[in-house]
């Protein structure tokens, strides 16, 4: 079998990169509409995002401008990313200046403190995050960033469930719409560079990448669902405390066990499917009298090999193998006797390999072996115990032994040329009496 590499599926990177682009031009519309609402005064807009009014502004610039970094990152170009990188400066300032603002203006209550720092913290991080994004830099400090924004952002929705159940809000004043937009434009960041870090998981052709991308988003609403279900529970209902937090342990275990049964489910759906393509292929790079690959996979795996060798240098060694004097084994117990040995050979090549080597039918009686990041030294010991396993296997009717050429991969090799080298010290091996291995004379 050979390794095959970790691989992105296309149609999700895009799907991400649209993402991150929808999502840059939502919070910069959204971020606007409310600078304007804050400008002119408008009271349905003023009330779509209530909170201290002075707020307001510094909150939806902030936005705006992330917006703009987050949809110019994604364009090439270094005057693109640069530009990018300034107005996530200008983001950080952002934050800066919110800070500085109630660092100065004097006896803010300890609330409003609260929840203005929150949110410049939340700018200087979040201008942070685009700036090593929009200059590809620091992979784990940025994603370490993304979480901890995650984590405010998500605190913000889980006491917007709890305002959603009691009707007043406790800790944010301006969620929800803050706290989405917060929300989105860090999933817009991480989302915008899908193929490294943690994007790479959630992107990737594997099952991981299935389950991170249907999971990953309503494991984050849970925190919104359970804050809600706590306050209803306390608030709506009026049940104490501790009855409270005994119906929360078993409401979140509950949760917890419905999204590991989805899971499961998903995974056996997935496993199931998987089992049906591996059987199809199976069935169509198999022979089918010896069990092993046939020639077209063969063929692959040695082109694979060969690309590796040139690309790498990754040598390989590649047996050929032919059975002894077997056109008289056929012609003295017929055919299907002769079908037979076939098929035990298969068993004792198949018997004799690592996982990561190829045994195939290349065609008739004869078999090659395919041996990654194997020398002719380590082949021939390989061969040796291929010679053994055919010396001691019981044969049904009389001793069958078989003939081996040995040759390791070269820097030179072009499609034909190994299994010529191979092929040739296969015929020394007859030549030199059968029931032998001979490696070929070095690469010319
Ligand atoms: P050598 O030791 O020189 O290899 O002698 P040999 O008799 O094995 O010569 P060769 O390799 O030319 O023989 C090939 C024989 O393999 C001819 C054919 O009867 C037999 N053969 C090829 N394919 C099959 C098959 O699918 N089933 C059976 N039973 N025999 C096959
Ligand atoms: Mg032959
Ligand atoms: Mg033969």
């Amino acid at each position: 079998m050979i390794a095959v590499p970790f691989h992105q599926d296309p149609r999700v990177v895009r799907g991400f990169t649209h993402f991150s682009r929808a999502v840059a031009v939502l919070t910069s519309v959204v971020a606007l509409i409310l600078l304007a609402g804050w400008w002119w005064n408008v009271p349905l807009l003023a009330t779509a995002a209530p909170g201290q009014s002075s707020m307001t502004p510094n909150a939806a610039i902030g936005f705006a401008l992330c917006g703009g970094s987050l949809l110019l990152s994604q364009e090439t170009g270094p005057l693109r990313s640069r530009l990018a990188s300034w107005l996530s400066l200008a983001v950080m300032a952002v934050g800066v200046a919110t800070f500085g603002e109630y660092v100065w203006a004097g006896e803010p209550g300890i609330d409003y403190l609260l929840d203005d720092s929150l949110m410049a913290l939340v700018f200087v991080l979040l201008g942070s995050l685009g700036l090593l994004v929009s200059m590809r830099r620091w992979l784990h400090l940025r994603e370490g960033l993304a979480m901890a924004l995650l984590a405010i952002a998500m605190t913000g929705l889980a006491s917007y469930g709890i305002a959603l159940a009691s009707r007043h809000s406790l800790l944010f004043d301006r969620v929800p719409v803050y706290t989405m937009l917060l929300l989105l434009a860090v999933l817009g960041w991480l989302s915008s560079t899908p193929a490294t870090g943690l994007t790479r998981v959630a992107t990737a052709d594997t099952l991981g990448g299935a389950f991170a991308r249907r999971l990953l988003l309503p494991a984050l609403l849970l925190p919104v669902l359970f804050a809600f279900v706590f306050e209803v529970l306390q608030s709506g209902l009026g049940l104490p405390e501790t009855l409270a937090f005994a119906f929360m342990a078993l409401f979140s275990g509950a949760a917890v066990a419905l999204l590991v049964w989805w899971v499961a489910n998903l995974l056996d759906q997935l496993e199931r499917q998987r089992r049906e393509t591996l059987r199809l292929r199976n069935d169509a790079d198999t022979d089918t009298l010896t069990g092993l690959a046939n020639r077209r996979a063969f063929d692959d795996a040695l082109a694979n090999l060969l690309h590796g060798q040139r690309k790498h240098d990754a040598m390989f060694s590649l047996l050929m193998l032919d059975l002894d004097r077997f056109k008289s084994y056929n012609d003295d117990f017929g055919h299907l006797a002769g079908d037979e040995v076939l098929h035990i050979t298969g068993h004792l090549l198949g018997a004799a390999l690592r996982p990561s080597d190829l045994a195939a039918r290349y065609g008739g009686e004869e078999f090659a072996l395919l041996l990654p990041q194997t020398d002719v030294t380590r082949a021939d010991e390989v061969a040796a115990r291929i010679l053994d396993a055919f010396r001691s296997y019981a044969w049904p009717r009389r001793a069958v032994t078989i003939s081996i050429g040995m040759a390791q991969s070269a820097a030179g090799d072009g499609d034909t040329d190994l299994v010529q080298r191979a092929d040739a010290a296969l015929y020394d091996a007859k030549h030199a009496g059968r029931n032998r291995a001979v490696a070929a004379t070095a690469a010319r």
